[in-house]
């Protein structure tokens, strides 16, 4: 099938919940992709900042044949190597030390939710179920984590949410003071809101809301779905503040594009879940784990988080000398390879400018360009991208 057929069938038959460009995607190496109809795109969007070892890594492409051959699914009622093993990969290179896996973000941040809940009500006696997130913040599209995310485009259409949730805004400790009282068992936050526009907490910031979660005895639980595994320049988001969550999330890029998603806990946190609390059918299977222990074996045997550190700098540089020359950009924000680019317009026409030079970007909150290329592209991949976005964005000044 061809862009325009698969494009067709799909219209017909695949519900309408994304905007969709108008092809395909059939295969990808390294940072790029070739559509249905044979063309080649330079990625930096990486199926949205997930495929942090770029498409297809050869290990994570031997690890799921090898497994795909032995077993591809078991029940959580046995134990599972894999999954063992990636748990203490995770346990081993963070400050988590017990591990739940699920299948996507919402799923871990429904997780943490719960656990938090739980958690709370074996140490206070009573049930305490509130959860504060941010203003702007995004935890995914489940109930649970639709009501932590606090952007009401994504709420407005479908009330009633889940009770016990309330939102402060993000950067503001005074807020956050005045909402945690005693019936509230967790402080949810992104390091970096990457869905609200590439915003990052101040370090300040984060230390002041470890502190009171501390005071106030509240679980602090960091969804580091987008901000993990290296994306950020270090292998979590939260290692750029001098803070240890309780909790975190993961899930994006730890299956190297397998679908997977981790909770991860330390202290009290960790022991909090008892057998039946929580469970998934599919969580942590032989193939899911095979691919996450590949792929961050990657991130960390090719320090992909340095590496994710030194590209962005070198980005940094080279968009703040397009800042000076070009006044529809109001300012940029580079965390490692999480880049979001600030317009005083809207960003689709150059997004789709870029496309039709043959490198995909993508554009949030209507006026915020995002790169979230691969932790693996070269610095000559990324010379040609921000030619190709130069351009574009020179465009727009005479439009
Ligand atoms: C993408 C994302 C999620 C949701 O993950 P899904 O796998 O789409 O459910 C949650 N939190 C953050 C910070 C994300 O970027």
């Amino acid at each position: 099938m061809n862009n325009q057929n698969i494009a067709a069938m799909g219209q017909e038959y695949v519900m309408n919940t994304y905007g969709r460009q108008n092809f395909a995607l059939e295969r990808g190496k390294g940072s790029f992709v070739w559509d249905a109809d044979g063309s080649r795109y330079l990625d930096l969007v990486a199926g949205i900042a997930v495929n942090n070892v770029g498409h297809c890594h050869p290990r994570v492409v031997d690890a799921i044949r090898r497994q795909a051959d032995k077993l591809i699914h078991c029940s959580n009622l046995y134990w599972i190597e894999n999954q063992v093993r990636l748990a203490k990969l995770i346990a081993d290179h963070s400050c988590g030390e017990k591990v739940f896996f699920c299948n996507s973000g919402a799923e871990a941040n429904e997780g943490a939710i719960k656990l938090a809940r739980k958690w709370a009500l074996k140490k206070y006696g009573h049930v305490r179920p509130g959860i504060i997130s941010a203003v702007n913040s995004f935890h995914g599209r489940t109930f649970g984590a639709l009501t932590a995310t606090g952007q009401k485009k994504y709420q407005k259409d479908f009330n009633p949410l889940t009770p016990g949730f309330k939102h402060v805004n993000y950067n503001d400790i005074q807020a956050l003071r005045d909402a945690a009282d005693d019936t509230v068992a967790a402080v949810l936050l992104e390091t970096l809101q990457g869905e609200g526009g590439v915003v990052p907490a101040a370090r300040e910031y984060m230390s002041g809301v470890k502190a009171l979660c501390e005071e106030r005895g509240m679980l602090l639980i960091i969804d580091e779905v987008q901000t993990g595994l290296g994306r950020t320049g270090k292998l979590f988001g939260y290692e750029h503040y001098a803070i240890e969550p309780d909790v975190f999330t993961l899930a994006k890029g730890l299956g190297g594009g397998f679908p997977i998603g981790a909770l991860v806990a330390r202290g009290e946190a960790a022991a909090a879940f008892e057998p039946g609390d929580h469970a998934s059918t599919f969580g942590g299977n032989p193939l899911a784990t095979a691919a996450g222990e590949a792929a961050l074996s990657v991130i960390l045997d090719e320090n992909l988080s340095g590496a994710a550190e030194e590209k962005g700098n070198y980005i940094r540089k080279k968009l703040a000398r397009m800042k000076e020359k070009y006044p529809v950009i109001q300012d940029i924000r580079v965390w490692g390879l999480m880049v979001g680019i600030q317009l005083s317009v809207e960003g689709q026409a150059i997004v789709n400018r870029c496309l039709a030079d043959f490198v995909i970007i993508n554009c949030i909150q209507g006026n915020v360009l995002r790169l979230v290329p691969p932790l693996t592209i070269s610095y000559e991949e990324i010379d040609q991208a921000l030619a190709v976005i130069e351009k574009a964005v020179a465009l727009e000044k005479t439009v």
